[in-house]
């Protein structure tokens, strides 16, 4: 059980070097994606969306996912606190 475990995890892991590679790669010839246009923080553990941001926002801080714009709208419209640095709910024209 253990051996075919530890198989798997460098069959993982040679998978993400690969991967790495490739996005290096990549990156080399094409200029870097811009980045994503909103954000959305969630809280620690299973909490839900906390703070909904612009993807250029400096208060992101680590656990933001990037999200498409009709999700940021919708996590705005079901009542996730917009950021109040980068006021993606302005930018998205939803004023309150
Ligand atoms: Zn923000």
């Amino acid at each position: 059980m253990e051996k075919v475990q530890v198989r798997d995890l460098q069959r993982t892991r040679d998978w993400i070097d690969t991967e790495e590679r490739m996005i290096a790669a990549e990156g080399e010839r094409r200029p870097a994606p811009p980045p994503p246009e909103w954000l959305i923080e969630h809280g620690i553990g299973i909490r839900p969306a906390v703070r909904v941001h612009t993807g250029q926002c400096w208060d992101t801080r680590t656990r933001c996912k990037p999200v498409p714009l009709d999700v940021a709208r919708r996590a705005l419209s079901e009542g996730i606190p917009a950021c109040p640095h980068c006021r993606p709910d302005t930018a998205l024209g939803i004023l309150d």
